[in-house]
């Protein structure tokens, strides 16, 4: 019979799994989970999570009845593609497709000190247990998992301080106009902005300048890394993660790659992608079931995944959405400058709306899809007020 190996247990294995099966595939499916836990969602585990004693995020997928073979605590350690066989941590496997879909790990930093990242749903629970009244908590870097974090904290009633290498919030993905844009939203964190840390060390940590900052809780939100470690030496192309095509193919035959481990080729924006985001993660799951099901001679297409990237993150008691994609060469327009109610868009140097993010307004995000889908090219005077309609109607 026929078998698929599927390995990692997050959002892109599982949605795979659903995929496959809902596109009649009836051959072997074996999911390799390095974590004990059943796959979960990842999200709440930076917001409700780290409040709430209760919270379970667990998919409610059926994997009896979806006649998955789940094998948890089980990694992928290894890779042979001339024999087809995944080597794990508890023997070898042999398949005839393979889907990677191992995410990606947090970047931690040096130091003999404690250290809380917040990836699993272990970590969430290692770090609720901290958060409580007088807790003096650390987060290096003022990232989207520290801004959220951030909020739980300030919730549970610790004093926070944020250490951030660069001139604002959320800079290094939003650049620093934007980024300067929430400093309200920080007003009850400690935020020392243009600080670098050196190390995490017993009592808190140390920074570059050789200044230290006390803490009871040190988290680090500085990015994370693609789990391809296991990947070494099988000839797979990799480059910040495992590179793949508009149709989720790496440069092996036979096996495919999504989700947080991937860099895929985009047609639409004419570079390579890694899009680190549910979303992302959720959709490409369709087109690896139908690239991995695909039969040459139907005449069809192969499918492409090339959809225009999402991501929300709630901070502060706000929501902020993004969708789009913008690089050096977009600008900038602020809509609503100096206003309480403002969002952002980016067009390209030929005027496309090509990145939107709006607070607190899903309409807006709607629109700005809908607008970079159409190919809009907005008058930019028009644009910078805020409740201009973007998309056409
Ligand atoms: P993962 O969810 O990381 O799953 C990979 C799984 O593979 C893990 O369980 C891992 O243990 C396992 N694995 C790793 N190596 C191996 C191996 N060698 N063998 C077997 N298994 C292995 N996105 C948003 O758009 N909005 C948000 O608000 C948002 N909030 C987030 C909050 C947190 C705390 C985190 C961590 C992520 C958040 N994301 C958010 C991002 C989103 O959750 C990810 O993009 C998504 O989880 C990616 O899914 P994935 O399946 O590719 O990877």
């Amino acid at each position: 019979m026929e078998r698929m190996v599927i390995a990692g247990g997050g959002l892109a294995a599982v949605r795979t799994c659903e995929q496959l099966r809902s596109r009649g595939y009836t051959g072997e499916l074996v999911m390799l989970c390095a974590e004990p836990h059943p796959p979960y969602d990842r999200p709440p585990l930076s917001k409700a999570a780290l409040t709430e004693e209760e919270h379970d995020s667990t998919f409610p997928t059926d994997y009896a009845e979806l006649s998955v073979d789940v094998r948890l605590g089980v990694a992928a350690t290894g890779l042979d593609p001339a024999s087809r066989t995944v080597r794990t941590s508890e023997g070898e496997l042999s398949y005839d497709t393979l889907v990677i879909a191992t995410g990606a790990s947090p970047v931690r930093l040096p130091g003999p000190g404690r250290q809380f990242t917040v990836r699993t749903v272990d970590d969430a629970v290692r770090l609720r247990a901290e958060l409580k009244p007088g807790q003096r908590v650390v987060l290096v870097g003022a990232s989207w998992i520290s801004a959220e974090v951030a909020t739980a904290a300030l919730r549970q009633g610790c004093s926070v301080t944020c250490v951030e290498a660069g001139p604002a919030p959320l800079a290094a993905a939003l650049g620093p106009a934007v980024g300067s844009r929430f400093l309200p939203w920080w007003s009850e964190v400690d935020l020392r902005l243009d600080t670098g840390v050196a190390e995490v060390t017993e009592t808190g940590v140390r920074l570059t300048d050789g200044g230290h900052v006390d803490a009871d809780v040190v988290v680090v939100g500085v990015g994370v890394r693609p789990d391809t470690g296991w990947l070494e030496g099988s000839g797979i192309e990799l480059d910040r993660g495992v590179v793949v095509d508009e149709h989720l193919r790496t440069s092996l035959p036979g096996v495919l790659a999504l989700g947080d481990v991937a860099v895929r080729w985009s047609p639409r924006w004419n570079t390579r992608l890694r899009v680190e985001h549910w979303d992302d993660a959720r959709e490409a799951a369709r087109t690896v079931a139908g690239v991995a099901l695909h039969d040459p001679s139907c005449g069809e297409p192969l499918p492409v995944h090339d959809p225009i990237p999402y991501f929300w993150s709630d901070q502060f008691g706000h929501k902020i959405q993004y969708v789009g994609h913008h690089g050096p060469d977009d600008t900038l327009v602020v809509r609503g400058d100096g206003g309480e109610r403002w969002s952002a868009a980016w067009l390209t140097p030929d005027g496309r709306l090509t990145a939107h993010l709006s607070i607190d307004s899903p309409r807006q995000m709607v629109d700005a899809r809908m607008a970079i889908q159409a190919g809009v090219r907005p008058d930019e005077a028009a644009l910078r007020d805020p409740e201009a309609k973007l998309a056409p109607s």
